[in-house]
């Protein structure tokens, strides 16, 4: 039994409209022994309603984060989580409920896990989407398939318990692993970084991007790049934009300004 992974699982509201469902959700985590509360930019908090909602887990509404983007509420993370009612136009890696429980706390005894939910009235856009390594989706009436959001973390943060309370040996494919996974903070940078070369070396038109990035963002996601690897993957953008700089210098015929570069 390891529950003191559920200590490095946190649960992150996007823009959540009404403060009575950061109280309920606030409770649902308390229910269930997690702790670590993130919202990013709430309509209306703190609020009385929260509190109210929250019953006896009103101190979890005192020690929740607040950050203006997703990305800086993920950046400590090595695995992020999305969860969302809904298919998207592109399939992302996909996991019911129990699967993502085990290994969100399978994840948790080596690095902290965010678990993220969207607005009640439109979930998660396609861009925070892809900004998580996996997608969850309670498997709900198609017909009406959209739950509460407190309810949603109430799912999903018991399939975290009972995750915990069976896993008796770390089965973690990554637990003995010589790195560090990359956080969620090195996959966006790296990102930013990879969109910029591609443009630099004239393989992505910034005017029809298609769903390049979309699809680079995937495959990287799923690959789950440790810090070393990232690193290197770095390197080489970084050469590859220099010795580009540099050929472009000599081409235009100021070789010593390319060295300096
Ligand atoms: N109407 C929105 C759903 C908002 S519900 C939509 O169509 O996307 C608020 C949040 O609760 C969602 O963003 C999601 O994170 C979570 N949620 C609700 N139902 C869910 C389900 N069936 N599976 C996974 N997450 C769900």
């Amino acid at each position: 039994m390891s529950l003191t992974a559920l200590s490095n699982i946190c649960v992150v509201l996007v823009e959540t409209t009404h403060p009575g469902n950061i109280g309920g959700v606030a409770r649902a985590m308390k229910n269930m022994g997690l702790s670590d509360l993130r919202l990013v930019s709430p309509k209306r908090f703190p609020h009385d309603d929260a509190v109210w909602r929250a019953a006896s887990a009103g101190e979890m509404l005192n020690t929740a984060t607040v950050t203006e983007t997703l990305a800086e509420a993920v950046a400590d993370c090595g695995l992020v989580i999305g969860s969302s009612a809904r298919d998207r136009r592109i399939p992302w890696p996909l996991l019911p409920p129990r699967q993502c429980a085990a290994q969100a706390v399978a994840e948790a005894s080596t690095h902290k896990v965010a678990l993220v939910f969207g607005r009640e009235d439109r979930g998660l856009t396609n861009d925070e989407l892809r900004a998580c390594n996996l997608h969850v989706c309670i498997p709900s009436n198609p017909e009406y398939s959209s739950l509460n959001l407190a309810m949603a973390v109430q799912v999903i943060s018991y399939e975290c318990r009972v995750a915990a309370l069976d896993n008796n040996e770390d089965i973690s494919a990554m637990a003995e692993w010589d790195q560090p996974v990359a956080t969620a903070e090195a996959m966006r940078q790296y990102f930013v970084h990879l969109e910029e070369t591609l443009v630099e070396i004239g393989f992505l038109q910034p005017r029809a991007p298609k769903q390049l990035m979309t699809r680079l963002k995937r495959l990287y996601h799923r690959t789950r790049p440790d810090e070393m690897e990232m690193n290197i993957l770095r390197g080489i953008l970084t050469t590859t934009q220099q010795r580009l700089r540099k050929l472009a210098a000599e081409a235009a015929g100021t070789p010593d300004q390319a060295e300096n570069d």
